[in-house]
């Protein structure tokens, strides 16, 4: 398969000031040298809690924040050099849809202003056929061009997405960094929000970044899957290999807290306890000992590194250190 972005060692770094002359005091690490691909045409999913660092890298993946450190090519070009202006040229190959697409949607403007803008600001056809792209967009997603004139209070929370996602659509990008699209909708609107994005993502050759808290929702349109905690990557792989046989006791945590549809088939729970550490105060070692049931000594001193298990297979944790 061909490569369409790669991370390496990518780092955020966020100060924390205190005192009154607001001095630095410390600093969150929300993403901690994490380094993956996404092949082109595939869906990575990316799982975690809040305050995982999830969002954060996906909004470094277009600069929309700054990385504190480490690189990301697109087609092998490294964006993090990119000036500001070919960083802004980029993002037509490159576009997001967010969790709450009522925030994202201007309220005082048409749908048709809103789908028309990303192509004004990347200067893509005259005024007619902006227009009539716009027509296309909105059918392509589900709704009829006659909404155009509309504003976004009038639409509901499943066919605004379906906006936000024609408002991705429009430059023809590559590559959509999904942050949680269908988190905020009602659980019969989740589907069709995501067959959508499915029927989507082959009528155009698109390549998905799929971010969400939950194991459940990734399940069927991810290929492979990545599970974040407390800034960093604990375990990669297939999606398949993942659900199957996931070896991260982390990821085996919240795979127990996905509902199981026979209730017949249920296995042995490994329920999730404890709560999230501070990510301004991560415990030393393997981030995750505070609440890991099979923690051993080495776990509090020795940070495990993602290394291959079996082939294919990533994962952090030293339960399964080659000797
Ligand atoms: Fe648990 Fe240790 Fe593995 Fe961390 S490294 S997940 S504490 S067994
Ligand atoms: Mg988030």
């Amino acid at each position: 398969a061909e490569i369409l972005l790669e991370v390496n060692q990518l780092k955020k770094y966020f100060p924390i000031n205190g005192g009154i002359f607001g001095k630095r005091v410390g600093e969150v690490k929300a993403v901690d040298d994490i380094s993956f691909f996404v092949n082109k045409g595939e869906t990575l999913g990316i799982v975690g809690e809040s305050g995982c660092g999830k969002s954060t890298t996906g909004r470094m993946l277009m600069r929309l924040i700054e990385p504190t450190e480490g690189k990301v090519l697109f087609e092998g070009k490294e964006l993090t050099n990119l000036s500001d202006g070919d960083m802004r040229k980029m993002r037509k190959e490159m576009q997001m849809v967010f969790q709450d697409p009522f925030a994202s949607l201007n309220p005082r403007h048409t749908v048709e202003k809103i789908l028309e803008e990303p192509l004004i600001v990347h200067g893509i056809g005259d005024k007619v056929e902006r227009k009539k792209r716009v027509k296309e967009m909105l059918e392509v997603v589900g709704l009829s061009s006659y909404h155009a004139k509309r504003y976004p209070h009038q639409f509901s929370g499943g066919q605004r997405q379906r906006i936000g996602i024609a408002r991705a659509l429009m430059t023809k990008p590559k590559l959509i960094i999904a942050d949680e699209p269908v988190s905020a909708l009602d659980v019969s609107i989740q589907s069709q929000v995501l067959n959508l994005l499915e029927d989507l993502q082959e009528e155009f050759q698109l390549t998905y970044i799929f971010i969400a808290h939950d194991l459940g929702v990734v399940k069927h349109i991810s290929d492979r899957v990545g599970v974040m905690y407390l800034g960093r990557l604990v375990e990669i792989t297939e999606a398949e290999k993942l659900y199957e046989n996931p070896l991260h006791p982390y990821t085996k945590a919240l795979l127990g807290a996905v509902p199981v549809p026979d209730p017949t088939l249920k296995k042995e729970r490994e329920l999730l306890t404890g709560d999230i550490p501070s990510p301004s105060n991560p415990p030393s070692g393997c981030a995750f000992h505070t609440r890991c049931r099979e923690c051993m000594d080495i776990c509090k001193t020795e940070r495990p590194q993602l290394e291959e298990i079996e082939p294919g297979h990533f994962a952090a944790c030293h339960l399964y250190k080659k000797k």
